[in-house]
């Protein structure tokens, strides 16, 4: 484990590394807005932030995997799986904010209610039907899901996980399967298309399902996501500046506290792409808002990095929060194999460095 030191030295590196911002490609005329140079001190609320992190990290490792997959194995036996699923996202919820963002655009709740005893259903949803394990007419590996706005409807490429699934990673990262993470992805496109009305501008509306549920902890860097996105032939339509500037615009709407739907709700209305790196309308929004809270762009930035630390914690919580629920219910056995490990791990000790390990070299 990094000492706190250790710590603030990467958190220090993280933000030099972690650009979200691209000074080069904004006009002069928006230097109120644009901050261009990074904040050089570590502020009292990232101070606050990573202390509460670390406080969360010295928690962690309560269980550990091998511990975690023979609670599971018992849980199946005994058929407690879905009890144990429902109690541990109860925790999760009250414990962390992890599930928030994914709550609020009802990417699970509704996938369980319709699963019968964890069996994968194929049309959970009224509104937007999912086909779960679906066949990707586009025949593209590396997409995970699509939405079809003409339909409309969702298709996944993988089968709606297990229950037993969903304990075992909440446990083990404090994050849901990816295939979860994908539907929660490609049901914030169905809202974007289908909740509000206004302007659809796609490098906006992937920056938002991107940055809301693919990334949990919220540690995929600005240029690489940009990156990645533009390098991929699912995403050939996508205008590399206008996407650039698409995740600088929702960054700072999440720092900024927006919820999903208000969000949604703004990036519908973004005025016109001012050629420079942003839409008018946004530019204009994200100002009004830093002047009725009285901050200027390097607070913004800060509460930026506040966020996204914030992002990382709540993962953590959610972690310690099932991994509790878990020891909770199979205390005896996590003890009992706790108590056999360390004995093997003496009798190991004694037999190599101790007075064991000493005779036989002497023999
Ligand atoms: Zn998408």
């Amino acid at each position: 484990m990094a000492s706190l030191s250790e710590r603030l030295e990467f958190a220090q590196q993280y933000r030099q590394e972690r650009v979200h911002y691209e000074p080069r490609m904004r006009p002069l005329v928006n230097d109120d807005l644009f901050c261009t140079s990074l904040p050089g001190e570590v502020y009292d609320r990232e101070l606050e932030a990573l202390k509460l992190q670390e406080l969360s990290f010295s928690h962690m490792n309560v269980l550990s995997t091998a511990e975690i997959r023979t609670c599971i194995r018992s849980a199946e036996r005994e058929g407690l799986v879905d009890d144990l699923k429902s109690r541990i996202l109860d925790a999760v919820r009250s414990e962390s904010r992890a599930l928030d963002t994914l709550d609020e655009v009802e990417a699970l709740g509704e996938v369980y209610l319709t699963s019968v005893n964890g069996n994968p259903v194929g049309s959970i949803n009224n509104l937007v039907p999912v086909t779960w394990n679906a066949s990707d007419i586009y025949g593209m590996p590396e997409v995970r899901g699509r939405y079809f706005l003409e339909a409309p409807r969702i298709d996944i490429y993988a089968p709606l996980p297990r229950v037993s699934a969903v304990v075992s990673t909440l446990c083990v990262a404090g994050v849901l399967p990816w295939p979860l993470q994908t539907y929660g992805h490609e049901k914030l496109h169905a809202l974007q298309y289908n909740v509000f009305r206004g302007e659809a501008v796609p490098e906006l509306f992937e920056a938002q399902a991107h940055r809301t549920s693919m990334d949990e902890r919220g540690t995929q860097s600005h240029d690489l996501l940009v990156k990645d996105l533009v390098d991929s032939p699912a995403y050939e339509d996508l205008d590399p500046k206008k996407f650039d500037a698409a995740i600088w615009v929702i960054d700072r709407l999440n720092a900024l506290g927006l919820s999903q739907k208000k969000a949604i709700s703004v990036i519908k209305q973004p005025g016109n792409w001012n050629g420079f790196g942003c839409w008018d309308g946004l530019e204009d929004f994200i100002r009004a808002e830093m002047k009725r809270r009285e901050i200027n762009s390097e607070d913004l930035e800060r509460e930026l990095m506040a966020y996204n630390l914030k992002r990382t914690i709540e993962t953590h919580k959610a972690r310690l929060a099932a991994c509790f629920v878990m020891y909770l219910e199979f205390r005896d056995i996590i003890d009992l194999r706790r108590r056999v490990d360390s004995r093997l791990r003496r009798g190991d000790e004694e037999q190599y460095t101790g007075e064991a390990a000493v005779q036989r070299v002497a023999v």
